[in-house]
């Protein structure tokens, strides 16, 4: 008989539940707020003018199919990290970044997890953000650590709860892992102000924590790739030592390309030489080496004024449409009716709200309406456009009055 007959058919994640419900309904006005896939008004996923002209570029370069370093391509690893740190960064001249390509910021994620797994004590908690994007969880206990949390949001006010959030991070052993988001928090879309990232940036000086920031969405959040990393470059400045997390799949709409890069600030150039050696090992035993297409592409983007000067403006369309669906589907809930209070899905950033519905009302949406949200009502505001913002305030404020 088969060697697998005991083995049992797992879970999906919330995410994917979503999507799968989501295909099931054969209704054609089904309105998908579940994938956290960029879409412009016509409800596509595009490829963003400053990528077609690099793939134009790359195609004319005759690039080869060569296997790609371990760490990645040099000069994308380079232009990434000074894409997250900033180009005038003394890291740079101190050597005191290693950095690596990965599978997209998953990938950085994970062989960042393995790295402190490997090399912290083996008692060291990792913390991450109650509630936080489905995968933390699933990345760092894989890695084999073992996973806690800090508070992050208030549901009465639908706001951060900063001073939860500060107590249990003073309350955390010393020198834990404290895993965050450098913008666009996933799925909350609630984003620190710069005096509450002081705040947080303290504590966690004092407990002498290990400061991963997971960077998935720079640029896309605000349409301002320096104003996004404001939050993450302030702990720099303050001493602290990172380890940062890089994605192209938002900022780029790389999604499919698996581009990002990890980063882990050292002591020296010799630390980063270790660093950089045992981060190499890691890959090695995973994945061997990354692919090359995607980071050529973004490398390209990076470093190529005119492409540069492009992304500036396809990033910034991206960050603008999302802002305005926002403010429509709350301007067409007050025309709705609904007499409830909105304010935090225009003040919330990013790919996603967090709508405060509960799960009887996300299903409910789903039976009477064919709109697909999250069942901890986080909704995907690249799923919304001119034609149906309204469909969809009502339909909240049928399920909501
Ligand atoms: N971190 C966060 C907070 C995310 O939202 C995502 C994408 N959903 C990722 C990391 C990783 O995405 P990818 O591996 O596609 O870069």
């Amino acid at each position: 008989s088969s060697f697998w007959k005991y083995v049992e058919e797992g879970p999906l994640d919330a995410n994917k539940a979503t999507t799968v419900a989501l295909k099931a309904d054969p209704n054609p006005n089904k309105v998908n707020l579940g994938e956290g896939i960029y879409k412009d008004d016509t409800g596509k996923c595009p490829v963003l003018p400053c990528i077609r002209e690099a793939e134009a570029r790359l195609a004319k370069a005759n690039a080869d199919h060569e296997y790609c370093p371990i760490s990645g391509i040099p000069s994308f690893c380079k232009s990434a990290s000074q894409f997250a740190f900033g180009a005038d960064s003394s890291l740079f001249k101190e050597n005191r970044i290693a950095t690596v390509q990965t599978l997209s910021g998953t990938g950085a994620l994970r062989i960042g997890a393995d790295f402190v797994a490997k090399f912290l004590p083996k008692a060291t908690p990792v913390f991450i953000s109650d509630p936080t994007w489905v995968n933390h969880r699933a990345l760092f206990q894989t890695a084999g650590c073992e996973v806690r949390t800090y508070k992050w949001y208030d549901k009465a006010k639908n706001a951060l709860d900063i001073d939860g959030c500060l107590k249990d991070l003073r309350n955390a052993p010393l020198r834990s892992v404290i895993l965050l988001h450098a913008c666009a928090h996933n799925p909350t879309g609630i984003d620190p102000t710069m005096e509450q990232w002081k705040k947080i940036s303290d504590a966690c000086l004092e407990r002498n924590h290990i400061v991963f920031f997971d960077n998935a969405y720079q640029g896309f959040a605000s349409g301002d790739p320096d104003k996004d990393a404001a939050g993450f470059r302030h702990f720099i400045n303050q001493g602290h030592q990172l380890i940062v997390a890089q994605s192209f799949a938002k900022n780029m709409g790389m999604y499919g390309e698996r581009v990002g890069a990890l980063n882990i600030m050292t002591g020296s150039e010799q630390e980063t030489t270790a660093v950089d050696s045992q981060l190499k090992i890691i890959i090695r035993a995973n994945y061997s080496s990354p692919p090359l297409f995607g980071a050529r592409l973004v490398d390209m983007v990076l470093s190529e004024p005119a492409l540069k000067k492009q992304w500036f403006v396809d990033v910034k369309e991206m960050a603008d449409r999302i802002a305005l669906m926002r403010s429509s589907l709350v301007q067409n809930l007050g025309k709705a009716g609904s007499k409830l209070d909105w304010s935090h899905i225009t003040n919330q950033i990013g790919m996603f709200a967090f709508s405060g519905l509960g799960e009887k009302q996300v299903m409910k949406l789903r039976s009477d309406f064919s709109v697909y949200m999250n069942k901890d009502g986080r909704m995907s505001i690249a799923g919304i456009n001119s034609r149906n913002v309204e469909y969809l305030a009502k339909a909240i404020h049928e399920v909501t009055r």
